[in-house]
């Protein structure tokens, strides 16, 4: 009865279990197709990591520092890129970086761009765009200048034809910083980590790799590469600029750098394939990275009973990580425990010192597994809560419809997936559900009122 709002966003380590659940239209051997195919990925620990990269180079630059949303890009190409308060970055990004530094410095470098005011115009446009729209012209972009296309039926599907609209200028402008505005960036990148008593040292790293012979000869062009021009002159000015910092010998924090090495292993496991995590895991051999790999890996390919012992053991190593909680709850959701799972997410929250909008909706769904009336209307509270805390999670909407209409509450479930619809930039559909939802609700209440806002939305936010 309900429609399934077209998702385009998966979180990283649901896509296994949602696919068991029998929830999207895929077979359980296609989790790594799947994954691939999603443009932007969701997750509460690599958001948070990213936002805390972030965070003090934004404040030093004078940029708004509160509620950065870090968007995901699921390709592994190299590019990042920051509107007003969204910072997009892809994974391969942070798969290449071996250290937060070399991530830092480049997220450095584009707030040296917003300070200075460079693609102002087109930044302004991008930051009333809805995330999705977006995410389908960066992509279309980067699909366009590596001549593959295998990706775009499915990105025009994510556009949700707005990049279709004023899309095709987005792409020729996009990012096409100039040689002046690369050298302005590069040295207010330089004073953001002087402020923060960081090395400029990743950021050269970063730099200079781009500018090498080396990376002409993949097959993959890096958007960034195409959008920051890197002449050898720049590499070299900014080296002297990174090698007279008194912070160029600084490194890390090894707490930091160990956050950054469980991303990475996560990101190798879920999206790219076991050879790749098995590499990374082995040069990681005997940390706790390597452990969590092993665990994500165990509970993904291998044997459920070993993926629970393994993360138990996470977590006596560090009972106060939440991700370990969340890990946990992954596992007894896929050996259908959802009781225990509902335990352990709870605890994942409680933790969260980022507040993530993720891990109730990961509560809420264990506990419409739980299927209880009592559970039900718990699970409708914990997703309207992440819903609260981020409202552009379109997958969380499909839940809330989903307990909605296990409750039997239809004008409750329809206005949901109209919100689903219309996060995903989807204003069509949303309409249509918003529509049948005021059918039966009362003229002037606040869900009434918010199908109407849905109602008359209009798609000004074209890019
Ligand atoms: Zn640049």
């Amino acid at each position: 009865m309900l429609s399934r709002p077209r998702s385009t966003v998966a979180r990283i380590a649901r896509v296994f279990t949602t696919l068991a659940l029998g929830i999207a239209v895929a077979t359980t051997s296609s989790v790594t197709a799947f994954a691939q195919n999603v443009p932007v990925v969701r997750d509460a620990e690599i958001e948070a990591l990213v936002r805390d990269y972030a965070r003090p180079i934004f404040k030093a630059a004078g940029l708004a520092n509160d509620g950065i949303d870090i968007v995901l890009v699921n390709d592994s190409s190299f590019n990042a890129f920051v509107t007003g308060r969204r910072l997009f970055i892809n994974t391969g990004a942070l798969m290449t970086a071996e250290t937060p530094n070399e991530i830092i410095g480049v997220i450095a470098h584009e707030a040296g761009h917003i300070a200075g005011g460079h693609q102002q115009k087109l930044r302004d446009q991008l930051e009333r765009a809805k995330t999705m729209a977006i995410i389908a012209t960066l992509l279309g972009a980067g699909a366009i200048v590596a001549g593959a296309t295998t990706n775009s039926r499915g990105l025009a599907g994510a556009g949700m034809g707005v990049a279709a609209g004023g899309g095709e200028m987005a792409q020729r402008s996009i990012l096409a910083y100039q040689r002046t505005e690369e050298t302005t960036a590069d040295r207010s990148a330089i004073t953001y980590l002087n402020a923060t008593g960081q090395s400029g040292m990743g950021m050269l790293k970063t730099f200079a790799r781009f500018q090498s012979a080396l990376s002409l000869s993949g097959t993959q062009v890096d958007p960034y590469r195409i959008s920051h021009p890197m002449p050898q002159e720049r590499i070299a000015n900014l080296e002297v600029l990174v090698k007279q910092s008194p912070n160029v010998d600084k490194v890390d924090p090894p707490a930091l750098q160990q956050r950054h090495d469980m991303m990475r292993v996560k990101i190798a496991v879920y999206m790219e394939g076991q050879a790749t995590a098995a590499r990374l895991m082995q040069k990681m051999r005997g940390s706790l990275a390597a452990l969590y790999g092993d665990a994500q890996s165990t509970y993904l390919y291998g044997d459920i009973t070993s993926a629970l012992a393994k993360a138990n053991a996470l977590i006596k190593a560090q009972p106060k990580n939440p991700y370990f909680q969340e890990l946990r709850g992954d596992i007894l959701m896929k050996a259908n425990k959802p009781k225990d799972a509902a335990e352990a997410y709870a605890k994942a929250v409680s933790l969260d010192p980022a507040r993530s909008g993720l891990l109730p909706v990961s509560l809420g769904q264990a506990l419409m597994a739980v299927g209880t009336p009592d559970s039900l209307k718990k699970a409708v509270v914990q997703i309207n809560n992440g819903l609260g805390r981020d409202k552009e999670n379109s997958e969380g909407y499909r839940y809330l419809a989903q307990a909605y209409g296990e409750l039997g509450d239809i004008p409750g479930a329809e206005l949901a997936t109209a919100e689903g619809h219309f996060y995903s930039g989807d204003y069509k559909d949303a309409k249509i559900f918003a529509m049948r939802a005021q059918q039966q609700m009362k003229r002037g209440e606040p869900r009434w009122i918010r199908a109407q806002d849905i109602i008359n939305y209009k798609a000004s936010s074209k890019i």
